[in-house]
């Protein structure tokens, strides 16, 4: 856990970073009106040492205490901040935080989607479409699961903003709002419109106990494809344990959330999240 003392280096980081723009102005003009010599008029942008900048992530990201503790060890030079490079530079899509706080852009539509053809895998139904990336992801990890007797059936798949209106208003309706909150997205949160997520199987609690199920929670993150709602962690990415809704990131991004966040997507993404953000705010 943050130090108290640590807490308030933080608190006055953060207040240095939003600093309004009236502020600045003020400060200004009280300079111009006054004797002292002539200043600059575009006051400094706020820097921050490579150190604070990170705790102050870790501080943002809410992460728990354990994984926190571990990443303060964290240097520059750090293998983490390597793999952290890598990721960066990769399809921004593929690490985008989209939860119940984050929602998608506007009306987002990708613009590589293909129909599912099968081959290793099946289809529950005809049309279901994947980004490319995601598509051909499936099916080497289809045939891996091939390879050990197990036929993977995605169920569904890439949903437009339009349809998970749809899907949630009828969630609302059949299950009231409370209830359709843990496991259905309002238009603009769900994971499902990224076109990088496939609901395994059945679609229900049952998944978790089929050969599907258990061969995907082993092997899944191996082929780039994360568990994004496990189970007991509702209170941390918003959604009840769904065992059979898996969202393709890459295998360097799986890895890096194994490595460092337990697994948890929502750790990692969070982070991510907070850490473009903060260094897309700052000069360094
Ligand atoms: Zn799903």
């Amino acid at each position: 856990m943050l130090t108290l003392q640590k807490t308030a280096v933080l608190a006055s980081l953060m207040a240095v970073l939003v600093l309004p723009a009236s502020c600045s102005k003020e400060k200004q003009s009280a300079t111009e009106s006054s004797d002292a010599p002539e200043l600059s008029a575009a006051e400094p942008e706020p820097t921050l040492a490579w150190q604070d900048r990170l705790n102050l992530v870790l501080y943002q990201a809410e992460l728990p205490t354990e994984i926190m503790q571990n990443l303060e060890t964290i240097t520059e030079k750090s293998p983490f901040m390597q793999e952290l490079a890598v990721i960066l530079s990769g399809d921004p899509y593929l690490r985008l935080l989209v939860d119940k706080q984050h929602a998608l852009p506007t009306q987002y539509e990708p613009d590589d989607l293909v129909e599912l053809s099968g081959g290793a895998y099946r289809v529950s139904r005809k049309g279901l479409i994947l980004r490319k990336a995601a598509a051909d992801a499936l099916q080497v990890m289809a045939q891996a699961a091939a390879a050990d007797n197990v036929i993977l059936v995605a169920s569904s798949t890439y949903r437009s903003y339009a349809y998970q209106a749809q899907v949630y208003a009828r969630n609302v309706r059949e299950l009231g709002e409370a209830a359709a909150n843990r496991e259905s997205s309002r238009p603009g949160h769900s994971q499902h419109q990224t076109g990088l997520v496939v609901d395994f199987g059945s679609i229900d609690d049952s998944f978790a106990q089929t050969d599907a199920g258990m061969w995907m929670q082993a092997h899944a993150s191996r082929f780039g494809w994360s568990l994004s709602f496990p189970d007991g962690y509702e209170s941390v990415t918003g959604y009840r344990w769904e065992s059979w809704h898996y969202r393709y990131l890459g295998t360097d991004l799986c890895r890096f959330i194994d490595t460092y966040f337990e697994g948890i997507q929502q750790y990692a993404l969070r982070f991510i999240y907070e850490w473009e953000l903060l260094n897309t705010k700052i000069k360094h």
